[in-house]
């Protein structure tokens, strides 16, 4: 390892120079690589040789990507996707089994949830969701049948931070794999596998690519599990493009910086925005007023991009809120460098019932806002205009 430092590890992990001596590291887009002569060939498809054959399996900017990772999360392995979807549908189709029973926390993504509720029926698989604010209930739920234990923190969007060294444990005490989605704090701020997580997810479309061009998705963690998800994956094909692989391997360059000033914006906007009038609520896991801060600090370097705020007015002045906002974008993604704004309760989560909302801690006035890298006073003039408009 060249260094223990996150900057040093994210920037100068890279592939060997070729013969053209190149500085940064060239695009593979091939889809296939050739061999020398039939013996190669043959040592090569039988995994006698460990190289790249064809580029649903492996690609040099997809490894590159992959050690990167690795060393940023303290994994033994790991394996790239096309998406972050498709990073945990993998992940959890190979390692789950007919009859096997998922532990989850109730707020999770949208698409997680629904992978759990409408698809892994078919295959027998059933879950269970538990509150990441009574995790002392969790114990109760876990069955001879249950196999992964699958958590995010921060949750999305309440901000919830989930204690994952309790969690850790428990995983250990019941033989489970407990797998966590790492995608709003990022290896930078955050290491789950320190906490006694055997798997990590991310979306990588997220903070990882930080400019919103790309989508791709990455498990790392336990070598032998991941190998079980790598042979899976590399059967059912939900591969990253190389390109994309280069892509997000260059944006890790500037994790550390990006993922600080994220921070750091999201910080001063929390406190700003704690002694507005029209807000009844801000939720920042770095503010002290933050139930779980003191949690927060133990297991994170800072509080992440992600601010809420709860305005008054409800549902209305939620959507009036959005349709006041200026420079701020009102779009799916986060974790970009240009704030982003959203209202789960119309949004998102609009399918939901209002008892539903209420159990991820989702209100009507509820606003989402992921802050971005412009200056900070641009964007508290912005939210700070919207406000006066509801
Ligand atoms: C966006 C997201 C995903 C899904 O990732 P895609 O790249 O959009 O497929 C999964 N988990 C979390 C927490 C996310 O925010």
């Amino acid at each position: 390892m060249i260094s223990k430092n996150p900057e040093t590890v994210a920037i100068r992990t890279q592939l060997a120079r070729t013969q053209y001596q190149e500085h940064s590291v060239p695009m593979y887009l091939t889809s296939s690589f050739v061999f020398d002569d039939a013996e190669e060939m043959r040592a090569s498809f039988a995994e006698e040789k460990q190289r790249n054959v064809y580029s649903r399996y492996s690609n040099p900017n997809c490894a590159e990507l992959v050690e990167k990772m690795c060393l940023l999360e303290g994994a033994e392995a790991g394996t790239t996707f096309a998406t972050g979807m498709s990073a945990i549908f993998s992940t959890f189709a190979a390692l789950l089994d007919s009859g096997d029973h998922v532990l989850s926390a109730r707020s999770i993504f949208g698409n997680t949830h629904s992978l759990f509720t409408k698809y892994f029926p078919k295959w027998n698989i059933s879950h269970s969701y538990f509150d990441v604010n009574a995790l002392e209930d969790i114990e109760s739920l876990i069955r001879s049948e249950t196999k992964i234990l699958y958590v995010e923190s921060p949750t999305n969007p309440a901000t919830d931070i989930v204690d994952l060294a309790w969690l850790g444990a428990l995983s250990r005490k019941h033989h489970l794999i407990f797998i966590v989605d790492n995608c709003f704090a990022t290896p930078y701020l955050q290491q789950p596998i320190q906490w006694g997580a055997d798997i990590v997810i991310h979306s990588a479309t997220k903070l990882l690519d930080g400019q919103g061009r790309v989508m791709g998705g990455i498990s790392v963690g336990n070598e032998s599990l991941i190998d079980t998800v790598y042979r899976f994956a590399k059967i059912t094909g939900p591969a990253l493009s190389p390109f994309n692989a280069w892509t997000l391997s260059k944006s890790l360059e500037t994790l550390a910086v990006r993922v600080e000033k994220h921070c750091d914006n999201a910080l001063q906007l929390a406190q700003q925005l704690e002694k507005h009038p029209k807000i009844q609520q801000v939720r920042y896991p770095f503010l002290p007023s933050h139930p779980q801060h003191e949690l927060a600090k133990k297991q994170m370097k800072k509080g992440g991009n992600i601010v809420t705020i709860e305005v008054s007015g409800g549902l209305e002045s939620g959507r009036a809120f959005l349709n006041a906002i200026q420079m701020c974008s009102l779009t799916a993604n986060l974790g970009d460098t240009r704030t982003i704004v959203s209202h789960p309760a119309s949004t998102t989560h609009g399918k939901l019932s209002p008892k539903e909302r209420q159990e991820v801690g989702i209100t009507d006035g509820l606003i989402r806002i992921s802050v971005g890298l412009e200056h900070i006073q641009d964007i508290i003039h912005d939210v700070e205009k919207a406000l006066e408009r509801i």
